[in-house]
């Protein structure tokens, strides 16, 4: 096609236009239109039910992830990151969602067991240690 002579006439344009919408309206009219509503709705009610069944202990890890991240939202309150990373802990103790283990990870000693954060942006990830093991790791003696 030599540069310069290619015109745009106008059934060409509409020809263009038409074989565009024809491809977006088919492809995104069916799925773009339901998908984002339905995710919406399922996710509000999804959460609904979360909450709902807070009690029922097994819970999917996709679950589990899911009330990770709306804990997360909840304290993302500028107050102290330890602060709101130990109420998010407690909330999940009292909720069932992690459970305090009668032995410690590391030296598997029975006794008062204690939540250790590595990371306080995780909450509910924590490592459970004995007295004597939670002091070595804040000293750095492991
Ligand atoms: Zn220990
Ligand atoms: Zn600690």
């Amino acid at each position: 096609m030599p540069s310069g002579v290619y015109v745009r006439t106008e059934e060409h344009k509409r020809h263009i236009s038409e074989s565009l919408k024809g491809e977006n309206n088919g492809m995104y009219g069916k799925s773009g239109e339901k998908h984002p509503m339905y995710g919406k709705h399922w996710s509000e009610e999804h959460n609904r039910k979360i909450s709902e069944s807070k009690k029922g202990i097994p819970m999917p890890e996709e679950s589990i992830q899911k009330m990770r991240d709306s804990w997360l939202d909840c304290y993302r309150a500028p107050t102290d990151i330890k602060d709101r990373c130990h109420r998010v802990y407690v909330n999940a103790l009292k909720d069932g969602i992690i459970t305090r283990p009668s032995i410690c990870e590391l030296c598997h000693s029975c006794g008062r067991i204690i939540g250790h954060h590595e990371d306080y942006n995780k909450p509910i990830d924590v490592l459970w240690l004995c007295d004597s093991c939670h002091k070595k790791v804040h000293h750095g003696s492991f």
